[in-house]
């Protein structure tokens, strides 16, 4: 199986066999060699068509790190088959996976792209439609955030290594952790935005009265994932999160967690994702006093039946400093994602020496939650592409209304229509160059929900002939307005 590939790789350039296997249901070889490009991997997959005879196809190819070399190599993983119809089928089921990957749809929608090469492969570039996409999902967050009462705050991408020595992350995630130095000083871009969001707690004298104390941010943070680990936009380097903390004390929380969750359950209602809780309790290694633990521990338990959710126990698979819940949610292609997390903290804020008055004039430590709702913009995009295959729901969709001139007479009419729209925050475009049957299967090719044709026809009746996920019907354009604009305010599906 390895060796015809390893002749072939060998036939183009010096590399050392590292490491062979097998991985799922395909194999791999780690070569210890230069960096493979594009262009090699389709020299060597060519040599392998001409000079095998069994059937290769070439699946992927990435950095990987060798731990006995202490190096980077290139891994190449692949496919063999006995026959060449077995090859053929192969390729074809993988061309119509292809068409719902969310890296596929991404390009084909212009939507992001990662410059591998160039910029990186876990730094994503997201274009216009990109943009709006995760606007819209910010204002479902914002809207959230006001029903719950979390403020927004903004803070820098760097931060001294002196906030992560204090909070703990240094140590444990150094090795995750991207460094710069600075003239005599250690500087890191945020893994996580708890210790600054501490430092804002802190920096006023706070009593009880200030609790629950409430934060939100969307801020990207960045953190080193093995670089054979990075996919698309499911696995990053730049995680832009809609981060929450809360500062409180024992008896918020079960009003704070209740609060959160049924938001939560909201939320992913909007996309039609199902979701599963998982509460995982206490680790053998935890901190803090068992009292606590038990406490919160019920608590989370108590809200769980309270709310009538599916729920699993992951026994001993909190972290150290705190029981969880994790919300997974399963796509419409039956695949599980762990997207929400509510984290319970005893730790943290000891470390930064976080506290506040009680009604006693005691000075207390409070205990926090951490918590995300779509957890990171880039992961939640890549996810909703996959489960819609590309067709976003109306509020969604980057254009929501295509319209189309029958001809150069009707772009008068046309502007017109787009301006009324526009006026009214409906994202819209004119369609005016090429045959009318061109224009439609470009937008519908983009699946714009909406794509509206005006001629003669149209001017003379008022009423506009409407496609609709390839159903026509007609409509007042009045009357089509406000039905758009209901529709988008609902935030409904189709
Ligand atoms: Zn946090």
């Amino acid at each position: 199986m390895y060796e015809d590939l390893i002749k072939a790789v060998n036939n183009f350039l010096e590399a050392n066999v590292v490491e062979k296997g097998k991985k799922e249901d395909k194999y791999f070889v780690d070569f210890d060699c230069r960096v493979l490009y594009k262009d090699d991997i389709e020299k060597i997959q060519k040599y392998l068509d001409e000079n095998s005879k069994f059937h290769y196809v070439i699946l992927s190819f990435s950095s990987s790190f060798s731990k006995s070399l202490n190096k980077a190599t290139q891994r190449i993983y692949f496919k063999v088959f006995e026959t060449k119809e077995e090859k053929e089928k192969f390729l074809k089921e993988l061309e119509e996976a292809k068409k719902r990957d969310h890296r596929y749809l991404g390009e084909k929608l212009d939507i992001f792209h990662i410059e591998e090469e160039i910029i990186g492969s876990g730094l994503p570039l997201f274009h216009f439609n990109g943009a709006i996409i995760i606007d819209e999902l910010k204002k479902l967050i914002k809207e959230v955030n006001n029903r719950l009462g979390y403020r927004e705050v903004i803070t820098p991408h760097i931060s001294k290594t002196f906030l992560w020595k204090l909070s703990g992350h240094y140590e444990k995630y150094k090795d995750r952790i991207f460094l710069i130095q600075e003239d005599d000083e250690e500087f890191g871009l945020k893994p996580m935005n708890c210790p600054m969001h501490l430092m804002i707690f802190k920096s006023r004298v706070r009593s009880y009265r200030d609790l629950p104390f409430r934060i939100a941010e969307f801020a990207t943070v960045y953190r080193r994932e093995q670089s054979g680990e990075l996919h698309g936009l499911t696995r990053v380097w730049s995680i832009t999160q809609d981060d929450h903390h809360c500062v409180l004390s024992m008896e918020h929380l079960k009003d704070e967690i209740k609060r959160i969750i049924n938001e939560i359950i909201n939320v992913y209602k909007i996309f039609g994702l199902d979701v599963k809780f998982n509460l995982s309790t206490r680790p053998e290694n935890f901190i803090g006093n068992l009292e606590d633990w038990e406490f919160a521990e019920k608590t989370l338990r108590e809200i769980l039946e309270e709310l009538n959710v599916k729920y699993e126990i992951k026994e001993k698979e909190g972290a150290f400093y705190g029981p969880k819940i994790d919300i997974d949610v399963k796509d419409a292609f039956n695949r599980y994602w762990q997207l929400a997390t509510i984290q319970l903290d005893f730790n943290m804020p000891r470390r930064l020496d976080i506290t506040y008055v009680d009604k006693d004039n005691k000075e207390k430590y409070p205990i926090m939650i951490h918590f995300a709702i779509l957890g990171s913009f880039e992961r939640f995009v890549g996810i909703i592409l996959e489960h819609f295959a590309g067709k976003l729901p109306l509020w969604l969709a980057p254009i929501q209304v295509s319209i189309l001139p029958l001809s150069e007479k009707y772009e008068e009419e046309a502007k017109k229509l787009f301006e009324e729209l526009t006026k009214e925050n409906i994202r819209a475009e004119i369609l005016s160059e090429g045959t009318i049957e061109y224009r439609v299967r470009d937008a519908e090719t983009r699946y714009i929900p909406y794509i509206i044709v005006i001629g003669k026809k149209e001017i003379e009746s008022g009423n506009l002939t409407i496609r609709y996920r390839g159903t026509l019907f007609s409509m007042n354009k009045e009357e089509f307005k406000s039905k758009i604009i209901e529709k988008i305010r609902n935030r409904e599906r189709d």
